[in-house]
């Protein structure tokens, strides 16, 4: 595989460079590097029309430094074996820079989910999961999937049962899987969770007075012009929060091509128009791009990949006009791009932080299944009361009278996705200052990315300590 099309050796590649400027052992190094287990399993299912198939899956789990191992589920026609462990690497690296818990992990399934019914969908997921339950390759203390690419609350459900009923009675089941549906011990926010990661991410770089004075832009969010790559889950929701924080969305990109408008484009419009007319060419008021690739070169301060792997090639790196790209999706850079994007000054926002956000709730809905209790639930009534108390104290001293709006907001106790969102937000701002100070401390030529890998290594090498390795 030519080296910049294999998305395991542009992980590798990046791996290299931020641990040469670190001082770990080279052999602990390439044990945190190695991918330790890769399940590659054949299983048939039945089509609707009677006709029998053999289907392709994978999951690999890179790290036991920490259990469960933790990652997605992917379906589509681009999923080998070189991609599940590229991102599965990413997982491991991704978990240690958020300070969540967990060893890396991956898996997927080599179809186009958009040629299957809904019951074949369901009978390819739920042998998926039977498959690696055999294996012991999926347990809540074992290894975790959750929702990637072509795969969302559904698929989560289909394995939530299927490994319930082969359980027996386990006492946490549903914690073998997070992305759920709320009623099966899901939790609030996590759709969202990736793309609202993002936003926090990028809205915390834009607020760095100096970051933003070596890229030559205003610090915050209202004056940025934003493009995004995909509509999924996370492009959607990281569209969304932008626009909402006052930023301004001019192109929008997906499989059948791109628009923009350097007045604005309506994320939610957009996506309403696509699901009427099936694409979004032809949005009112927005210039169509028939060659989707092309959007990507579009004018305008932030773009956002948030599509696949491999998008921002040595090719298209010296065209891309924006000063910010944040990695929604993973791998969307190659290696050899990424030099071309940071010789030309641009700040790329990697995805291994950048992402995170999906993985930081999965780890709160985990906790959740194995507490067996709502985030919120015993604190929220408490608070509110101590709140009222509080006002009614300051009213006796000041005199002054609260109106009902106030006394809401004065009052209120937090709820399951209030504190989710929090925990989420709190993770992304500690997470970018973190990386930030590494990048500032290793100093030459470093970048995020760099200082982003430094961070995971630095901690992952902190749990081999008991083979007398030191970092
Ligand atoms: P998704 O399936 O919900 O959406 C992906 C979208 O991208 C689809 O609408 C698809 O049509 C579009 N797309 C595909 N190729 C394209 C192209 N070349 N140009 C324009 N659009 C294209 O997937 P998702 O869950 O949003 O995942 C997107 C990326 O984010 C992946 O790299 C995934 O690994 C990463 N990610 C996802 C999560 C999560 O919680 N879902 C978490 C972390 C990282």
């Amino acid at each position: 595989m030519p080296a910049e099309t294999s998305f395991l050796k542009q992980v590798d590649r990046a791996f290299k460079k931020a641990t040469s400027l670190t001082k770990h052992e080279p052999n602990l190094l390439t044990q945190i590097k190695n991918c330790n287990s890769v399940y590659y399993f054949n299983f048939p299912i039945k089509r609707d029309d009677g006709s029998l198939e053999s289907i392709h899956a994978w999951r690999a789990e890179h790290s036991h430094h920490k259990l469960p191992t933790k990652g997605g589920i992917r379906y589509s026609t681009h999923v080998c074996e070189d991609e599940v462990m590229a991102l599965a690497t990413l997982m491991t690296y991704k978990c240690a820079i958020v300070d969540v818990p967990f060893g890396g992990a991956k898996g997927g399934i080599k179809i186009d989910p958009r040629q299957y019914s809904v019951n074949e969908l369901e009978r390819i997921t739920r042998r998926y999961t039977f498959e690696l339950y055999r294996k012991h390759f999926i347990g809540p203390g074992v290894d975790v999937p959750a929702p990637d690419y072509g795969t969302g609350q559904r698929e989560m459900a289909w394995i939530a049962d299927t490994y319930n009923s082969l359980a027996n009675g386990e006492l946490n089941s549903l914690a073998c899987v997070t992305g759920k549906p709320l009623g099966q011990g899901g939790i609030r926010g996590r759709t969202e969770a990736t793309g609202r990661g993002v936003y926090f991410g990028i809205r915390e770089a834009c607020d760095v007075p100096e970051d933003m004075k070596a890229v030559g832009l205003k610090v915050g969010l209202g004056d940025k012009r934003v493009v995004v790559q995909g509509l999924g889950n996370v492009g959607y929701h990281a569209a969304s929060f932008l626009q909402e924080a006052g930023a301004t969305l001019v192109g929008l990109l997906e499989f059948e091509g791109a628009i923009y408008n350097p007045d604005g484009l309506d994320v939610e419009a957009v996506v309403r128009y696509r699901k009427e007319t099936g694409s979004i060419l032809g949005f009112p008021g927005a210039k169509d791009i028939k060659n989707r690739s092309e959007g990507l070169e579009l004018d305008c301060d932030i773009l956002i990949p948030a599509a696949l792997e491999n998008q921002i090639t040595s090719d298209n790196a010296p065209r891309i006009r924006a000063r910010i790209i944040g990695e929604a999706a993973n791998g969307p850079t190659t290696f050899d791009a990424d030099a071309i994007l940071h010789q030309r000054g641009a700040l790329v926002l990697p995805d291994a932080f950048l992402n995170s956000g999906g993985v930081t709730v999965s780890y709160f809905e985990w906790v959740k299944n194995l507490s067996h209790l709502r985030f919120g639930r015993m604190s929220k009534r408490f608070d509110q009361a101590a709140g009222r108390r509080l006002l009614g104290a300051v009213k006796e001293i000041t005199g002054h009278e609260f109106d009902e709006t106030e006394t809401t907001a004065l009052t209120q106790g937090a709820d399951e996705v209030d504190l989710v969102n929090s925990g989420l937000e709190e993770t992304m701002v500690q997470a970018y200052q973190q990386i930030r100070e590494t990048r500032l401390q290793v100093g030459g030529t470093a970048d995020l990315r760099d200082a982003a890998l430094i961070c995971a290594v630095d901690k992952i090498a902190m749990s081999y300590t008991h083979l007398g390795i030191f970092p």
